[in-house]
C-alpha cells in the first residue's frame, strides 16, 4: 500500500481548498486505486474545506498542542483534531523543529496526546545539511527515534524521513541516500509492529516514480506539489 500526504503548510484559504478538493476528486472517478491511500493536511481553517464527502482521503493535522486542555492559547488539542476528523497528525516535522523549537520533551508529549485520541501520527526525522556534512546523520535519526522511546510499540506509526537540506529547496534525495535512511530507521525501530515508511523533501512529478521505487519507501509526504490537485495526483502515480 502506498500512502501520500499534502502538507499544504500555511496555504490555501477555504475556497482555494475546495477548489483543490474538486480537482482531486475529478480525478479519482472511480475512487482510490488500489494499494494507494492518500492524505491531506490543510491548515486547521480549511479542514472541512478540504474533506472529502466520499472519503477517498483522509485529513491530517500539521501539529497538535502537547497539552490536552486547559489555559494555553492558541493551542489545539488532538482530541478537538480527532473531533474535526483528523485521522493523520504530524508530528515533528523540521520547521516545527527549527523554526518554532520543537524538540525532543515537547514532541513525546504531542505524540502521547495524538495516541489518546486515537491519532495517528506521522512522525518527522532527518538531519540538516550541516549534520550531514559532518557525518551525523545517523546519531541524528538516532535522538530522533529516541523520541518514540514511550510511544506504544504495536501502535501504527508513519515516519517520515525528511532531510532539512532537501526541504523546499528543489534538491531532492538520492533514491540511494532515502533507502538508506529507511534502513536505518528501521533498524532503529524494530521493535515496531506497525510502520510504514515515508520520504519528503522537493518531491515533485518529475523525480516521484523513480524516488519511489527506488529508494524502499512506501510513499510521501509533499510540501510546495502538494499545493496542486493535479501534481499531487501525478506523485501520487493516479491515472
Ligand atoms: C515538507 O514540508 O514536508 C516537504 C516535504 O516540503 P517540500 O515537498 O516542499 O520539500
Amino acid at each position: 500500500m502506498s500512502f501520500f500526504v499534502a502538507n499544504w503548510k500555511l496555504n490555501k484559504t477555504r475556497l482555494e481548498a475546495r477548489a483543490f478538493a474538486e480537482r482531486l476528486g475529478a480525478r479519482l472517478p472511480g475512487g482510490v486505486p488500489s494499494g494507494v491511500e492518500l492524505a491531506v493536511a490543510p491548515p486547521l481553517t480549511a479542514l472541512d474545506a478540504a474533506r472529502d464527502p466520499r472519503g477517498r482521503w483522509s485529513l491530517a493535522a500539521q501539529n497538535v498542542a502537547a497539552e490536552s486542555s486547559g489555559a494555553f492559547t492558541g493551542e489545539v488539542s488532538a482530541r478537538m483534531l480527532a473531533d474535526a476528523g483528523c485521522r493523520y497528525v504530524i508530528v515533528g516535522h523540521s520547521e516545527r523543529r527549527h523554526i518554532f523549537g520543537e524538540g525532543g520533551a515537547v514532541l513525546a508529549h504531542k505524540l502521547a496526546r495524538a495516541r489518546e485520541a486515537d491519532l495517528i501520527p506521522i512522525y518527522c526525522v532527518g538531519e540538516t545539511e550541516q549534520e550531514r556534512a559532518e557525518g551525523m546523520t545517523v546519531s541524528v535519526l538516532e535522538a530522533q527515534a529516541g523520541t518514540l522511546a514511550a510511544d506504544p510499540p504495536e501502535a501504527p506509526l508513519v515516519v517520515a524521513y525528511e532531510p532539512v537540506w532537501a526541504i523546499g529547496s528543489g534538491r531532492a534525495a538520492t533514491p540511494e541516500d532515502a533507502g538508506e535512511a529507511r534502513r536505518e530507521i528501521a533498524r532503529l525501530l524494530s521493535a515496531r509492529t506497525s510502520l510504514r515508511f515515508l520520504y519528503g523533501g522537493s518531491v515533485n512529478p518529475a523525480n516521484a516514480e523513480d524516488l519511489l521505487r527506488r529508494s524502499g519507501m512506501d510513499g510521501f509526504l509533499i510540501g510546495g506539489a502538494s499545493l496542486s490537485a493535479d501534481d499531487f495526483a501525478a506523485i501520487a502515480g493516479l491515472p
